[in-house]
């Protein structure tokens, strides 16, 4: 039987880190991945950019996690400049974007990768190794035997790029319920005549949280950066647990302000004048001041108004109904296109975990470190920030003691 002092499980963003930070202060190290290569989602990562991380000032970058508290520590060990500082020393630097957005200056996560398997030169690397048993006394597969061992096996999403859901097992520990993130929604609406429509700057409501952004319209319903952001918070209130069930049937509604920079009385005032002294004017001309040309067919379906009619010819209940959809369209939403989910929330409860070395207080020796953990973040180079900085603080943590 192989023996090491630490092996690692997962060969994604944190058990990588994990296991650089760990041949620091041990030369026995293993990392275990069950692909050919390592890193596959890091590769699709920001459009194969990879958005490695948020550049925001670390207190208001922490802010914006749920699980702030937790992750404090471990944000403070591994800074975004020793972060960077470790691509940049081996000659890769990066630019920030929109929203504190940093990526490689390269604009390729392969350049990420290459630079993180560099750093890996002192650690045993079995790759097609997919870990389905650790016994009590840290044996894997029958095959190896580790004093310590770091879980880093991901999520549940786009499990092409070797995430399982059945890895949660391996973990031992409780669990918090399992769900989607960051994922499209689908629309019981056939929305195929607005698909690539996007639309700009609008409101997304979903019971009590709004959210400014962008919508773009698929085949099948609502993505868009706005409404990728709202899905955590929409996943996060509703009930369900992928370990029990990973279809869940769910039914919802959100909508749409699509004139946020106008209150209903603005838009009570602005019609009547309009339509007294536009009287002409046909309803689908003179929706362009207001909608993308290419929604106003579909927007005007939605109201049930022929937009041939001129404007002095729509009576007060109509101009009341452009008016209600103009500030509310609303979508009835009946599923998560969990094809297309980018993060997973949910995973080994936080209560049983060490925010100071990730070392779980239940199994001595066990340390977990990226998504497998119940944190989770939007969407802007947020989440490879928990996966690093996790996992560094894992490797560094089991190296020491
Ligand atoms: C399309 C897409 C784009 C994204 N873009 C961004 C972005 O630009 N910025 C950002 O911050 N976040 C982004 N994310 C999220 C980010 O990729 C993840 O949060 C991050 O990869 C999590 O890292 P991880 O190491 O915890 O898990 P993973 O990256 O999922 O790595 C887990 C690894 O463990 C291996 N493994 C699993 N089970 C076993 C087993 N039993 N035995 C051995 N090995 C196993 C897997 O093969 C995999 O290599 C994106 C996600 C997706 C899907």
């Amino acid at each position: 039987m192989e023996e090491y002092e630490i092996a690692v499980i997962g060969g994604g963003p944190a058990g990588m880190m994990a296991a650089i930070a760990a041949s620091e202060n041990s030369s026995s190290v293993v990392l275990l991945e069950k692909n050919p290569k390592l890193g596959r989602k890091l590769l699709i990562t920001g459009g194969g950019r990879c958005n490695i991380t948020n550049q925001k000032p670390i207190k208001t970058l922490l802010n914006i996690y749920p699980q702030k508290n937790f992750l404090k520590h471990s944000f403070y060990t591994l800074t975004n400049e020793k972060l960077l500082s470790f691509f940049e020393d081996r000659g890769l630097n990066f630019i920030e974007e929109d929203n504190n957005r940093i990526f490689p200056e390269t604009e390729r996560s392969r350049d990420i990768l290459e630079v993180l398997t560099y750093y890996l030169k002192d650690v045993v690397i079995r790759y097609n190794f997919e870990v389905n048993s650790i016994s009590d006394d840290f044996i894997i597969n029958n095959e190896i035997k580790a004093n310590k061992i770091i879980i880093a096996t991901g999520g549940v999403t786009y499990p092409q790029t070797g995430c399982n859901i059945k890895n949660y097992s391996l973990t031992s520990q409780p669990l918090t319920d399992i769900r989607y993130g960051l994922v499209p929604l689908i629309s019981k609406k056939d929305l195929s005549d607005i698909a690539g429509i996007t639309l700009y700057d609008v409101v997304i409501s979903y019971k009590k949280s709004k959210v400014k952004g962008n919508v773009l319209f698929s085949h099948v319903g609502l993505t868009g950066p706005g409404i990728i952001d709202l899905s955590n918070e929409i996943s996060d209130s509703i009930s369900y647990n992928l370990l029990d069930d990973q279809s869940p049937q769910i039914s919802f509604e959100i909508s749409i302000d699509l004139c946020p920079d106008y209150t209903r009385e603005n838009l009570q005032e602005k019609f009547t004048i309009d339509f007294q002294q536009k009287g002409k004017t046909l309803l689908k001309n003179y929706l362009k001041s207001f909608l993308t040309n290419s929604f106003i067919n579909f927007f005007l379906e939605e109201c049930k108004i022929d937009g041939e009619t001129q404007l002095s010819r729509i009576n007060k209940k109509s101009k009341n109904r452009l008016i209600e959809n103009l500030k509310r369209l609303s979508f009835e939403i009946t599923g998560f296109n969990k094809d297309l989910a980018k993060v997973t929330i949910g995973g080994v409860d936080l209560a049983n975990v060490n925010p100071k070395t990730m070392e779980s207080t239940v199994t001595p020796n066990l340390y977990f470190a990226g998504e497998v953990l119940d944190v989770h973040g939007p969407t802007g180079g947020y989440n490879l920030k928990i996966a690093f900085s996790t996992g560094f603080l894992a490797g560094l943590s089991a190296g020491e003691k």
